[in-house]
């Protein structure tokens, strides 16, 4: 059974929590084995950017190794040292670069780095030169997201440079990569006018004579919704953790996924209040008639978005809330009508959704955002208490970033 919802649901023993976020790293690895089933021969890189989209990084990273995930990729080169520094080895991409590096530092701890242009390869191969070894570069083509990656027009240039590069020992090009604009709407014309670039920019990098190990483009919607975009690599983020990335075609259920995490609190004060009562700032809610309120200790500088004022809901006290009034920075406040409640007592902002508890999609439809920013931004401040954390099926726990839970 899972440990997340036994006997001892709602606290995490040998601590006395504020708010939590559970981190089911079964689930997490049910849902890489999941994703594999799906992608044939391919191979998966574990996306933990954004400290693991909230999630935390390093036991996600770890799990997702454990399930299969033979890459691991970051954005940041500074995510990816501290991976390699926490212990996780293995291949390992990072993609979003600055003038200035860390070139040096991701090619000694044998992380390969994404070139998107000119000045990047030049920093990568001089950073080689210094560390006296090849810099594992991948190339990235921009097939028209328009965010990060080389433009067709400048695509010759950077696969010659990169090519002569590799012969003057200064590089390996291991891959070649984009990134998809609208992989998340089914048939949006972009995504196969992408695809095509995609191929030519491969053929372009053939001709001028390298040979990537492994070409990838697809995110998690690609590789739930087109198989055909799975190539040598998928790149999973959001579906690994149990998040559907198109929530319009399919819950996570659909696609035999799991939402990994669950966010917990315990309520700080229950109280009856007259009729016509303001609560919180502002008094945007205003008691209909005498009721009980129960204040949930958990507010934007724990990620609960301010959007979700009068609109975000909880399970408390057997029942889904609607968030009364303003959310603070630490708190907020449902109204319980004629039920009742204890000090103490727990609420679940969202979670699998199987214990009546509302989910991550409907935060983001209460708040007019997606589900990756709600998890992403749950605050540092919010301890991540890691359940199944060894790979035997027990039920081992580990709880981080607990400095002052409370
Ligand atoms: C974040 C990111 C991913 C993962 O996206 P998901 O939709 O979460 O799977 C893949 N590739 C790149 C370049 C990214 O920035």
């Amino acid at each position: 059974m899972n440990a997340a919802l036994d006997e001892d649901e709602h606290s995490a023993p040998g601590t006395a929590l504020r708010v939590w976020a559970e981190v089911d790293l079964a689930a997490l690895r049910a849902n890489v084995a999941a994703l594999r089933a799906r992608i044939g021969g391919a191979a998966l890189m574990a996306v933990v950017k954004a400290d693991g989209y909230g999630h935390g990084a390093l036991a996600c990273a770890r799990a997702a190794r454990a399930a299969g995930a033979s890459w691991i990729g970051t954005a940041t080169p500074q995510e990816a040292l501290d991976l390699r520094a926490a212990g996780v080895d293995g291949r390992m991409l990072c993609w979003l670069w600055t003038p200035g590096g860390p070139w040096r530092e991701a090619i000694e701890a044998d992380v390969d780095v994404s070139v998107s242009g000119m000045w990047a390869l030049r920093e990568a191969t001089a950073a080689a030169r210094a560390a006296g070894r090849p810099a594992r570069i991948q190339l990235k083509s921009d097939t028209g997201l328009g965010r990060n990656g080389c433009q067709p027009a400048d695509w010759p240039e950077l696969v010659a440079a990169a090519r002569a590069a590799e012969a003057a020992g200064l590089a390996k090009v291991t891959g070649i990569w984009s990134h998809f604009a609208c992989a998340d709407e089914p048939g949006h014309p972009s995504i196969a006018a992408q695809l095509s670039v995609f191929h030519e920019a491969l053929e372009a990098a053939r001709a001028a004579g390298l040979e990537p190990e492994v070409r990838h483009i697809a995110n998690s919607p690609a590789t739930l919704t087109l198989p055909e975009t799975h190539l040598d690599l998928v790149r999973t983020g959001i579906a690994m953790y149990g998040v559907s990335p198109v929530p319009q075609v399919g819950a996570p259920a659909d696609f035999g996924l799991r939402p990994v995490m669950t966010l917990r609190a315990r309520l700080a004060q229950v109280k009856r209040v007259p009729g016509d009562h303001g609560v919180s700032y502002g008094h945007l809610y205003t008691t209909p008639g005498e009721t009980t309120l129960a204040l949930v200790p958990a507010g934007y500088a724990d990620g609960i978005p301010r959007h979700a004022s009068n609109t975000g809901p909880v399970l408390v006290a057997g029942k889904w809330r609607t968030v009364a009034g303003r959310v603070a920075m630490d708190q907020f406040v449902v109204d319980l009508g004629g039920d009742s409640a204890q000090v103490g007592d727990p609420a679940v902002l969202f979670g699998p959704g199987d214990q009546g508890e509302p989910t991550v999609e409907d935060w983001a439809r209460a708040c007019g955002t997606i589900a990756y920013e709600i998890v992403t931004r749950i605050g540092a401040r919010v301890p991540r208490v890691h359940l199944h954390t060894d790979d035997d099926g027990s039920g081992s726990q580990a709880v981080t970033g607990v400095s002052d839970p409370r």
